[in-house]
């Protein structure tokens, strides 16, 4: 007789008890039906600039295809050490302290496993970024929520980080700007957050993906504060300013002997990141510049146009000033966010992210991502508009062309259905 194996009893009980990701359920809803505009993904709609690309083809032809060193190729983190020399004045040694990750997600994952013990507490604001619990649970940590609100520009505060400290908070995790909300965070908010994890002994682990999209004022780098250097494990990767999602390329920064522990975790489980991806991410930086700007005029463009759209239908949003996402709330219509977002998507075909995907603290809200074209951005709140008239009853028509696009990047892809994440 053969025994017969049950799977979901096999799976480890924390894994079992995580929540798949909330706005994965909204994307598999959404390849049902035909016609969607989606204000859904976390990406880019560019794709990566020709230059790049065709330094990893070259790369390709020229046989490239082995695996690097685990820390990755010297040449990317030098180049890397320079960036955030030349961007925020702080110094990193390439050769032990940056560490090349498929992504900062990988990098979020290594920081959590190296520094959590069981029960370790990490201090997460919220809304946030879906991964930063799970990954902070899967580690043997337990996630503490700050409450960020929009009365504050959902940024943290110093207070809300010193009545969360208990004897066993390890981590504070930062994440500006924001996605979901938008929020960048005032350097005289950073400071004062700053003295209180250098009080209390804290370490902060910055997930700064989204530093070159700051439109309003300028991005801090929390390690280029007074005493965060040696505290802070910095993240950020190539993703977003680079339209470079798909091909996982990141980095860590930090403390060498964190760095090197790290490494262990990394050479285990992932050996290198892709050479490829290094390669192109190599090229990024050398060469990325003016491309990166052109798309970033172009985010900016859009979170205008969006801004002005949320205005005249009248959904009440917080200035995004960083990232490219709109938050605006919701609640005048009489629905939950998951409610709006789904009956948006029956109704209007317009994809957008609850706002209780990202914690409880966005309930009320939801995501619109402006990572669309303009002529769909324009479509998408045109649906919007007509779905709130009839909620509340207005009569406006709306319409939000605002003139001719700059020249940007290609933004055609053929072919492959290749699905999204976040
Ligand atoms: N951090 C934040 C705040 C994000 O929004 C995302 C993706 O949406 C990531 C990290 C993942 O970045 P990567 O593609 O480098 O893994």
């Amino acid at each position: 007789m053969t025994l017969k194996t049950n799977w979901a009893d096999m799976v480890n009980p924390t894994v079992r008890d995580i929540p798949p990701s909330g706005i994965r359920r909204f994307f598999d809803l959404v390849t049902e039906v035909k016609g969607v505009i989606s204000l859904g993904v976390g990406e880019p709609d560019f794709v990566t600039p020709w230059h790049i690309r065709e330094a990893c083809l070259y790369s390709l032809e020229k046989g490239y295809t082995m695996y690097t060193s685990n820390h990755g190729m010297l040449e990317l983190r030098e180049e890397i050490a320079r960036d955030i020399h030349n961007t925020y004045k702080v110094n990193y040694n390439p050769r032990n302290e940056i560490l090349i990750t498929t992504g900062v997600s990988e990098g979020l994952d290594l920081a959590m496993r190296t520094l959590l013990c069981r029960g370790d507490e990490v201090l997460i604001p919220e809304p946030s970024y879906v991964s930063y619990a799970p990954c902070a649970t899967l580690a043997g940590g337990k996630p503490v929520y700050l409450k960020t609100s929009v009365e504050n520009g959902f940024q943290l505060t110093a207070d809300l980080v010193e009545k969360a400290i208990t004897p066993r908070t390890k981590v504070l995790l930062l994440s500006y700007p924001n996605n979901p909300t938008g929020a960048t965070i005032d350097r005289k908010h950073l400071l004062e957050i700053a003295e209180i994890a250098v009080a209390r002994n804290l370490i902060v682990v910055s997930d700064e993906i989204y530093d070159k999209l700051t439109y309003v004022g300028e991005h801090t780098c929390v390690s280029s504060l007074p005493g965060m250097r040696e505290r802070t494990i910095l993240l950020n990767g190539f993703s977003k300013a680079y339209a470079m999602t798909g091909w996982r390329a990141g980095y860590a920064a930090g403390n060498s002997d964190f760095i090197s522990a790290m490494t262990k975790i990394h050479q285990y489980t992932m050996l290198c990141a892709p050479i490829t991806a290094q390669i192109a991410a190599l090229e990024a930086l050398r060469n990325g510049r003016s491309e990166m700007r052109k798309m970033i005029a172009q985010f900016n463009r859009r979170r205008r146009l969006v801004m002005d759209a949320l205005r005249e239908i009248g959904l009440p949003c917080f200035e995004p000033r960083g990232a490219f996402y709109a938050f605006p709330e919701i609640s005048s219509a009489g629905l939950t966010s998951d409610e709006f977002a789904k009956q948006l998507l029956k109704e209007e075909k317009v994809l957008v992210v609850p706002g209780n995907a990202f914690g409880e603290q966005g309930e009320g809200f939801v995501r619109c991502a402006y990572a669309a074209s303009e002529a769909d951005l324009n479509e998408a709140f045109r649906r919007i508009g007509s779905f709130i008239k009839r909620r509340l009853g207005r009569r406006k028509v709306l319409t939000f062309t605002i003139g001719k696009p700059e020249q940007i990047p290609e933004q055609t892809r053929e072919g492959l259905v290749v699905g999204s994440s976040q």
